[in-house]
């Protein structure tokens, strides 16, 4: 999520066990799921997914499928219906107008691309005429309104000293693979040459001849190592306390003397600012003096490249084809291209989310689903009350200000209370480059004109029909889209067990969040403030540590080990999920309101882990897997689960395992 300089809105991709939907148990498990050839204790992934993962196998589109991916695709299906019919009622409401343009553009492929790259030949040349360095900053300014990723990035964010103002915000960007580590390690060697083999062949297509495209294909490589060099890696990152440092407009100005900051600045269009976050000072230091040692030509050729890059998907067949085959093909092993209409559906999701939402909220959030999810959200709440008030490694005094800030978390489900308004974004017939254009300078402008005013909690991250929830510690709050909360995620008709292990463990996972590594920085208000005592503060983490250990010893594929450092927040945040949501169902078992009989053969506590363990049933393919393991700070779902049962005694007592099975780790590791 860009709105925030420090990158841990927490997307947790989920789904739950197919209640309802294709299975005929009755209790929700999915039963076909199931491999019975595996025993439970020896790889409960395995015995829980079996089936599963044999039944379905990846989609050529993708690079990886699970449940997740079943869920977002019934969505997807949604949103094509209300896009087709706001593309045939253009005259019914501004909504429709927009949208339905908007989609309209989109699918017309042949228009695309009979246009070719000529949308965005102006702005091409506009990058080949500046005249000297000193006007990079304020043609980099424009590029950055129209969301070209160049160099740097410049957003908005909560304060975190103060996080009920917003305040500008510069970080580290300009990046054209996934992460720095692909342009610094000897083992990626053949990345790079496909990567330099990528951005020649779309200089070629815009009429630079090969030799010359090599060479400038090299520059850009060159240009990118020295800020890949001087990137904070991804883990490091996850530090808040490293990403804040605050200074004025014009300390900025003298870290990085060889850029005019103030030219940009007033290019952007931003509110005036004195003050600002510089998340990396290191990263625009290099930054200045990569641009003192840098031609202008080379300048140039770099943002030509991420112009390309940038709107590639949104060009004809043959820029698609390109950035598909490099991104998804070679980076990722997909073997296909998505079809156009799930292509289209996704960018005008991404582009008018807000409008997109309202018509899907309408259609396929039923009203009683926010009342009920509310409800869940409460009973995992008070779970974990009662969960830090029985620690016995933590004092009284943070014990109390734990509470106080599980007190302070408000919980936003559904959708926002007040829509984002587009009535100013022109939106053409069949010109989808400037439509994309327009949208993503629309959000841009918008995010900008908060600096320097307060924060706005109400609004949401993330677009209604998303799969997806997150937490946000400079708000302290947890998020629930609509996407994630409907039938077959959750039902009201299914059995509890299960709905705890799906939707309950997901809502204790968010809530975790808030006190995972990253989460437990910030206070009740989302203030970066330390409120431990020091040696509840080192119990914390020779706990974690466990945890980072424990995940740092799984290997996804031969040869790659997770990073147990990068994915601690989310690992930690399954544990404890899975925990608090346990005790949920320890609850409801004694309060008469879960069956303790068995169904389909299970009892409560077996019910419970099946239905977290389906939630990560998944195929994934090895280039994804390698790719992720750098990239992701969630583990694959084969250690979302194996890597959690593993640290639960009460998953060998529901399953009868013994001591020494794999599932049984003898070094069990439980922070919350
Ligand atoms: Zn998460």
């Amino acid at each position: 999520m860009r709105v925030y300089h420090l990158a841990f809105v927490l997307g947790l991709l989920v789904s739950s066990a197919l209640l309802g939907q294709g299975t005929s148990s009755s209790s929700g498990i999915d039963l076909k799921s199931i491999d019975p050839a595996v025993n439970p204790c020896q790889n409960f992934y395995l015995y829980a997914c079996g089936g599963w993962m044999k039944a379905n196998p990846i989609p050529p589109q993708y690079s990886r499928w699970g449940r997740f991916n079943e869920l977002a695709e019934r969505n997807q299906e949604v949103l094509r219906e209300i896009l087709d019919d706001s593309a045939r009622h253009l005259d019914r409401s501004l909504i429709d107008q927009k949208i339905g343009t908007f989609y309209s553009s989109c699918m017309n492929e042949s228009g695309v691309d009979k246009a070719g790259y000529t949308p965005i030949k102006s702005a091409l040349e506009r990058i080949q005429a500046i005249p000297e360095k000193a006007e990079l900053a304020f043609e980099l300014a424009r590029l950055h309104n129209q969301g070209v990723d160049a160099f740097f990035r410049f957003n908005s964010t909560p304060d975190s000293d103060n996080a009920r103002m917003t305040i500008a915000n510069v970080d580290q960007s300009g990046l054209g693979l996934p992460d720095r580590s692909y342009y610094l390690e000897a083992k990626d060697g053949e990345t790079r040459e496909k990567y330099l083999a990528h951005i020649s062949s779309m200089f070629q297509l815009i009429g630079i001849p090969q030799p010359d495209a090599d060479a400038r294909a090299k520059t850009v490589l060159a240009i990118e190592t020295s800020l890949a060099k001087a990137s904070l890696d991804r883990t490091a990152r996850r530090n808040p306390h490293l990403l804040h440092n605050k200074m004025t407009a014009l300390q900025l100005s003298a870290l990085a003397p060889s850029f005019s900051f103030k030219r940009y600045f007033e290019g952007t269009n931003a509110p005036v600012f004195d003050s600002l976050n510089v998340a990396v000072p290191d990263f625009f230091k290099n930054f200045s003096a990569l641009i003192d040692s840098s031609s202008l030509d080379d300048l140039k050729n770099y943002l030509t490249w991420h112009y390309l890059n940038n709107y590639a998907a949104e060009l004809s067949k043959p820029f698609v084809d390109a950035d598909f085959d490099f991104y998804q093909r070679f980076l990722n092993g997909a073997k296909e291209l998505l079809p156009r209409w799930k292509r289209c559906v996704q960018l005008t999701d991404r582009s008018l989310g807000d409008a997109v939402g309202q018509k899907y909220v309408e259609k396929a959030f039923p009203g009683q689903s926010k009342e009920r999810t509310r409800q869940l959200v409460s009973i995992i709440e008070k779970e974990m009350a009662a969960d830090i008030d029985s620690l016995t490694w933590m004092s009284a005094a943070t014990k109390e200000q734990a509470l106080a800030k599980l007190k302070g978390v408000t919980n936003k489900i559904g959708y926002p209370e007040k829509w984002k308004d587009y009535s100013t974004v022109s939106v053409i017939d069949n010109n989808l480059i400037v439509d994309v254009r327009n949208a993503r300078e629309f959000e841009i402008q918008r995010s900008l004109n908060k600096i320097g005013k307060a924060v706005d909690r109400a609004e949401f991250n993330m677009t209604p029909p998303t799969v997806n929830a997150y937490y946000n510690p400079l708000q302290n709050n947890i998020n629930f889209p609509a996407g994630i909360l409907q039938p077959p995620f959750y039902s009201v008709n299914a059995d509890m067990a299960v709905n705890f292990g799906g939707i309950g463990a997901v809502i204790g996972h968010e809530l975790t969040h808030g006190f995972d590594d990253q989460g437990r920085q910030f206070d009740a208000d989302g203030n970066l403030r330390d409120w431990w005592t020091a040696k509840d503060n080192d119990e914390f983490k020779k706990r974690a540590d466990c945890i980072a250990n424990e995940y740092s010893g799984f290997s996804p594929v031969e040869g790659v080990n997770l990073n147990g450092r990068l994915t601690l927040g989310e690992n930690g945040a399954d544990n404890a999920g899975i925990r608090l949501a346990f005790m949920a169902l320890i609850s409801g078992i004694e309060d008469g309101s879960i069956h303790k009989e068995k169904l389909d053969g299970f009892t409560p506590q077996q019910r419970f882990f099946l239905g977290y363990a389906q939630i990560w049933c998944q195929n994934q393919r090895p280039e994804a897997v390698k790719n992720l393991v750098r990239t992701d700070p969630h583990s694959p779902g084969e250690f979302r689960v194996d890597g959690v049962v593993q640290n639960m005694p009460e998953f060998s007592s529901a399953f009868s395992c013994s001591e020494g099975q794999p599932m049984v780790s003898a070094n069990a590791c439980r922070v919350w």
